[in-house]
């Protein structure tokens, strides 16, 4: 069963690679999502820390202390090319993030096969349009 998956950054320094399913895509519509990604929203494939594995150079970390939980999350970035790798959440102690844009094939991520969830749809733009199947929040599910 091939349940591996790769990808890595744009500039290729920074690889990854991940082992079995992850257990859901989170689709965040907070403001600092917005901001991070420069778009509507970031999805992150939600994965346990020991499933997935970095090669190549380090990543550089910002530190995020949220102004609503005051809890931090911990955002990895390409310092050669600004890739979004993800991160890790002091909510959520064991688990890590991938965009799911950084995949190299990431056709692999399906709204029939994995659980999507929509979060903090309070802040959502307008103009993205959520599916009428898919899970929705207006904070976040463990608020
Ligand atoms: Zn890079
Ligand atoms: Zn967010």
């Amino acid at each position: 069963m091939d349940d591996g998956h790769t990808g890595g950054c744009v500039c290729g320094a920074i690889r990854f690679e991940t082992s079995g399913e992850p257990l859901r895509v989170t689709i965040c519509h907070c403001t600092w999502c917005q901001r991070r990604t420069g778009t509507a929203f970031g999805t992150e494939v939600v994965f346990e820390t020991h499933q997935v594995r970095f090669t190549g150079a380090a990543a550089s970390r910002y530190r995020h202390v949220s102004d609503e939980s005051g809890r931090w999350l911990d955002v990895a970035f390409c310092p050669t090319c600004g890739s979004n790798l993800g991160f890790t959440l002091e909510a959520a102690p064991g688990l890590r993030t991938l965009p799911a844009g950084i995949f190299d094939d990431p056709a692999w991520i399906r709204a029939d096969r994995h659980t999507f969830r929509h979060v903090w749809l309070r802040s959502r733009r307008d103009w993205s349009d959520l599916s009428d199947t898919v899970e929705k929040y207006e904070r976040h599910f463990r608020s």
